[in-house]
């Protein structure tokens, strides 16, 4: 329970809302809570009149002095506004047919009133919630965006797309319906207890007795109902992955012809979530009516033992007490047996928030100076003797690297898949920091750059292409913000896929992903370098961004970033060699380990690892 506390934040904020929201929850309750004394006196004035019928038949004087003594007992147990009432009939002296009427005519407006509350009630509570909810969706997507790249690798997305969508829905649950109801309960209990105690505290004390039964039983069966819908909640997440997967894997399902175990695999925790829900229905279904036959129990009760009382003319008790009492029992009823589910909504909303503050208590590990170092940046880029090992692995991924770039510097990482190629573009841009050793740009620490200015001037195009479900254009300019049409296109054009995206039907304006053109590897690539190329960076990270390129059109783009690149830092990482790109440096990686440096010309000559490489790519291509 205590992790509900960090909503108080939330309730702080709405506070007013809330405030309002309880206010007419109990004006709700009070005007409903007024119909059972109304009825209450309609049956008593009845039950009068009949007997001054009879009375008079008998040819008896109705004896007034004891009506009137009675009726002023009597009265000062209603509520202020009924007494009121009550005065005001009897002073207006109305006919028995007028005097039914006239309550009739109030019990509707007490109704119309308690619905109007409840209405307004509704609009408050249940809409704080909604703010509540945005508010916290909102804070745990903002969180997310703060956190480092390590916390992503370590989180499936599935994980924290159910805590942004479901864990926050089930708390919205708690701080709408389930607070609503516990105060509406709190009230209802609270009216109905007190004007029940007022008229006959014995009569309510046995009336009342079934009540610690219906508490236990509540209890047990709610525990049931919780564990059982937790475990078909497991099951339901387990089936929802399942067919994710069958659909993302299709082509691979399909080749090898595993359709029909598939099926058999979703067929068999599909039954196991049906066995499951039906035994959750069955329990649901006794938990009603075992509330029914309480409440039925205490009703029985109500009109046994005031029916004695009335009977044997004992305790004052009268038929419209009686009535009065069935009409509070069944008021009772359904805010009793929300108790269970209230319960539930509550717990529940404790586990989903326990799992929203396991995220976000999470700092990220990537710590920005509050003040940091806003410049542009020249592109001079020093790794003084860095060592960086990946801390959910222990995979040690770069030992004692040690490189000066200069700005305007073109320079080649090359290096077989592993060798720690990808994690140096990470540490360039403070996906990580190192362990061991500092990265400098412009002779300042990188850790003392304001992050965001960082990133903002240097470009990186992914190994693993990223485009997202939005137009061509609409990628390119992703980094940008604005960008205009002719700076797209110019950057399309340096990528070499200007040309096929003017063939698209749309041109630039084409949709890209489920809703619009499928891309081939190739394009999505060029597409990435155009969206990094827009940006005008002061140094580009090129990731092996090339592998789905055929080699004329490989060709092409090397020529273009020839030109466009000018005095600009560029580092590319490929696993493939460049022969004709003009490299002031290629580095060679091997485990993490700079292995050999020099120009192409000269790594040739030296005929090392690096013309090994070569030797290898070039027999491969013939
Ligand atoms: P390359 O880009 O040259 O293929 P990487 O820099 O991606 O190499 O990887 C270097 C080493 O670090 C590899 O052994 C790889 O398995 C490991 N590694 C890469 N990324 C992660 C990660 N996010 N978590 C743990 N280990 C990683």
């Amino acid at each position: 329970m205590r992790y509900l506390k960090s909503l108080n934040k939330y309730f702080w904020k709405y506070r007013w809302r809330f405030l309002l929201g309880i206010l007419f929850i109990i004006a709700s309750n009070y005007f409903r809570i007024l119909s059972p004394q109304v009825t209450g006196y309609v049956v008593n004035s009845v039950e009068e009149h009949l007997r001054d019928n009879r009375e008079k038949e008998a040819g008896l004087k109705p004896s007034e002095s004891d009506h009137l003594k009675l009726e002023k007992s009597e009265k000062r147990e209603y509520d202020i506004l009924v007494r009121v009432f009550i005065t005001r009939i009897d002073l207006l002296k109305p006919s028995f047919g007028q005097k039914v009427g006239i309550c009739g005519i109030t019990l509707l407006v007490l109704a119309l009133l308690g619905g109007f509350f409840m209405f307004l009630m509704r609009q408050t509570i249940i809409v704080m919630s909604r703010h509540i909810e945005y508010d916290q969706k909102n804070e745990v997507y903002g969180h997310y965006q703060r956190l480092d790249l390590n916390f992503f690798k370590t989180h499936s997305t599935g994980d924290m797309m159910s805590r942004i969508a479901e864990d926050v829905s089930r708390v919205r649950q708690f701080t709408g319906p389930a607070v609503m109801y516990l105060i509406n309960l709190v009230a209802v209990i609270g009216f109905s207890l007190f004007f029940m105690i007022r008229k006959d505290p014995l009569l309510t004390l046995y009336v009342l007795a079934p009540l610690p039964i219906l508490a236990i039983t509540i209890y047990y069966v709610n525990n049931i109902i919780h564990k059982k819908s937790e475990h078909i909640q497991a099951l339901l997440s387990d089936l929802t992955t399942n067919a994710q997967e069958s659909y993302s894997g299709i082509r691979v399902i399909k080749s090898f012809v595993q359709e029909g175990a598939m099926y058999q695999f979703f067929q068999n925790n599909s039954e196991d979530y049906r066995k499951n829900a039906i035994s959750l229905a069955k329990v649901e279904s006794i938990y009603f009516p075992s509330m029914g036959l309480m409440i039925g129990l205490s009703t029985l009760l109500t009109i046994m033992i005031g029916g004695i009382y009335v009977i044997h003319g004992t305790h004052h008790t009268d038929i419209g007490t009686i009535t009065e009492f069935v009409i509070y029992i069944t008021m009772l009823m359904f805010p009793v047996s929300a108790i269970g589910w209230v319960a539930s909504m509550t717990q529940r909303a404790a586990a989903s928030q326990k799992r929203l503050n396991e995220f976000l208590n999470t700092e990220p590990k990537i710590d920005m100076p509050p003040h940091g170092l806003k410049k542009d940046i020249e592109g001079n880029i020093v790794f003084d003797q860095v060592g960086f090992t990946y801390p959910n692995t222990g995979i040690r991924a770069l030992h004692r690297f040690s490189l000066q770039i200069k700005k305007g510097q073109k320079v080649a990482i090359v290096g077989k898949t592993g060798s720690g190629k990808t994690t140096l573009a990470q540490l360039l841009l403070r996906m990580y920091d190192p362990q061991e050793g500092k990265i400098e740009m412009d002779q300042k620490d990188l850790k003392e750059f304001d992050l965001k200015n960082l990133r903002n001037q240097i470009s990186y195009v992914p190994q693993d292409v990223f485009l997202f479900s939005d137009t061509v254009s609409g990628n390119i300019r992703f980094g940008m913000g604005s960008g205009n049409e002719e700076e797209v296109r110019q950057a399309a054009s340096y990528a070499a896929v200007e040309k096929e995206i003017q063939d698209f039907s749309s041109q630039f304006a084409t949709l890209i992903g489920e809703r619009g053109v499928t891309l081939s590897g190739g394009q999505k690539q060029r597409i990435s370098i155009a969206r990094a190329l827009i940006k005008n960076p002061k140094v580009l990270l090129l990731d092996d961004c090339l592998s789905a390129i055929d080699a004329n059109t490989e060709k092409e783009i090397l020529s273009n970033l020839n030109s466009y690149l000018k005095d600009r830092t560029a580092i590319i990482i490929t696993h493939r060699i460049f022969a004709l790109f003009d490299f002031d440096l290629i580095v060679v990686l091997d485990e993490g380990e700079i292995v050999e440096k020099g120009t192409h010309r000269e790594l040739m000559e030296k005929n090392g690892y690096y013309a090994y490489l070569y030797d290898l790519q070039q027999q491969k291509e013939e």
